[in-house]
């Protein structure tokens, strides 16, 4: 990652120590995107809105900036944020071919509420082929290592092609959606994806979220209001009862601990299930 250096900045931050002036120094050269990203989560966490932390992202980041949306609450607030600000990032979701009819159509109003286009990024038809084969086509049911390798083929293989190139990835996690999520910075060095990961709702609240959703009138995926706070795919996401973790109704099957489908905290490629 390469970031745009602010005027007026102090001369002995590791961002204005270019690795050209040490060009043999290799763990120099290693910590400058760390340390970039360290700037920049500090900028954005002292920007109150979602709107100027959307901004500065694009002023900040050389390169393209993507959005992944997964078209849920959090999402839409970004989206509607991206549309408001005009800031220039490219927005993509990943159609696993077992989305809820809902999602769909959360998808296609947006598109036309903001008159902007969602870049759709599907699984690889054959490597579907292959894991209905030999799982089943409700095979992930059967097993964690089996949920995870569908999870690989439907969402974690589109999503590194979506990501591909990419400077910065926009998401809309916030702290207080699960304990694995409680420490999520504004901006962090995702070395795995070679990119800095950006999320502008961190420190948000789901009363924040709530307000901004209504105050910009902004679309919501319907299944929200019938106790859905989080969307995935219908076989695998449930209505919460009331008191229940916001993520309760995801892969509900499982035990609580880790349970991620590998967007946000995948494996390295070697320990990946195939
Ligand atoms: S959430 Fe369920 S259906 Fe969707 S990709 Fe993961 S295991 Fe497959």
């Amino acid at each position: 990652m390469t970031i745009k250096t602010s005027p007026g900045r102090g001369a002995n931050s590791a961002l204005d120590a270019p690795s050209s002036l040490n060009p043999n120094n290799t763990l120099q050269r290693a910590l400058e995107p760390v340390a970039g990203a360290s700037t920049l989560d500090r900028r954005l966490a002292a920007l109150p809105t979602l709107e100027d932390r959307l901004l500065e992202i694009v002023r900040t980041v050389e390169g393209r900036v993507t959005f992944s949306t997964s078209l849920g609450i959090e999402d839409q607030a970004v989206l509607n944020a991206i549309a408001a600000s005009g800031a220039n990032i490219d927005v993509f979701t990943l159609d696993t071919g077992r989305h809820f009819p809902e999602t769909l159509e959360t998808l296609e109003t947006s598109e036309n509420r903001y008159g902007l286009k969602i870049r759709v990024m599907f699984p690889d038809a054959h490597e579907v082929e292959e894991l209905v084969s030999r799982d089943g086509i409700q095979g992930f049911r059967f097993s964690i290592e089996n949920r995870k390798a569908c999870c690989d083929v439907r969402k974690v293989r589109p999503l590194k092609r979506a990501l591909a190139g990419a400077a910065g990835w926009v998401t809309g996690l916030r702290r207080e959606q699960s304990a694995g999520r409680s420490h999520v910075a504004f901006a962090a060095w995702d070395s795995a994806d070679g990119l800095v990961k950006l999320n502008p709702l961190a420190d948000w609240t789901f009363q924040q979220l709530e307000d901004y959703i209504a105050a910009n009138d902004v679309p919501v995926n319907p299944l929200h209001a019938r106790g859905f706070p989080s969307i995935g795919c219908q076989p695998c996401t449930r209505a919460i009862k009331p008191g229940e973790d916001i993520r309760a109704g995801r892969w509900w099957w499982e035990n609580e601990d880790g349970k991620e489908c590998g967007l946000h905290n995948r494996p390295r490629q070697k320990d990946a299930a195939a």
